[in-house]
């Protein structure tokens, strides 16, 4: 199998995407997480170089300038997120296959790129009322920042028949099987 191979997941926020990309990453060694560059705050628990290098928005600035990012957008407004070319390299080198989670519009930007060698998932909460209790019962976000994500999640839900598959992600432990099963028959075709 050639592994110079990508998986991306796109999603409103509090669909669900970080779970289940946990999930699959338990599941095989054979994928390794793309780690974004943000200029956001580490949430409590997350660690930089691991879930995200977070970058001040001048350092942000400066590597934009440098042309170190294969793609970038100002998901939230005053925040950015990038996926730097470093981080394809990295991974294909180790023989890994990229796992990316990325907003929409980076997905769409991704997949243009990779062309056949990127399967783009997108991950659909059963609802949007399921997605503002989600979002809520996570309990990492002020108030302001959930009404952003709310605002764009309209918006997002729309573009999901632009991606190769939709998952549902209603009951996890069959979202994640789901996922398991097209990723597998992605890689073996
Ligand atoms: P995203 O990465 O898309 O923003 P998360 O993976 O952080 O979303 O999930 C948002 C919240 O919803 C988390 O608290 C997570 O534990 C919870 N969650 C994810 N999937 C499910 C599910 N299938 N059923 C119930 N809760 C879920
Ligand atoms: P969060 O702040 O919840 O970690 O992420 C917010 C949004 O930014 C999510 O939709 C996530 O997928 C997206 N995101 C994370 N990294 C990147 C990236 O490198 N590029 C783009 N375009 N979006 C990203």
């Amino acid at each position: 199998m050639d592994n110079r191979k990508a998986i991306l997941f796109s999603a409103p926020s509090g669909s669900g995407k970080t779970t289940i990309i946990r999930e699959i990453l338990k599941r095989f060694d054979i994928f390794e997480f793309s780690i974004s560059a943000t200029s956001r705050a580490p949430r409590e628990g997350e660690q930089d170089g691991v879930d995200y290098y977070f970058l001040s928005p001048e350092t942000f600035a400066q590597r934009v300038e440098n042309q170190e990012f294969l793609e970038w957008e100002e998901v939230y407004a005053g925040v950015r997120y990038g996926t730097l070319k470093s981080e394809i390299t990295r991974i294909w080198d180790n023989g890994h296959v990229i796992i990316f989670d990325v907003d929409v519009n980076g997905g769409m930007n991704i997949k243009k790129y990779f062309g056949v060698n990127a399967l783009a998932l997108f991950v659909m909460p059963p609802s949007v009322e399921v997605l503002e209790q989600r979002l809520r019962n996570r309990g990492t976000e002020s108030e302001e920042a959930i009404t952003k994500r709310l605002a764009r999640s309209a918006a997002e839900l729309g573009m999901a028949d632009q991606f190769d598959v939709t998952i549902i992600n209603d009951d996890l432990e069959h979202a994640v099987d789901e996922t398991q099963r097209i990723i597998t028959n992605y890689l073996c075709n």
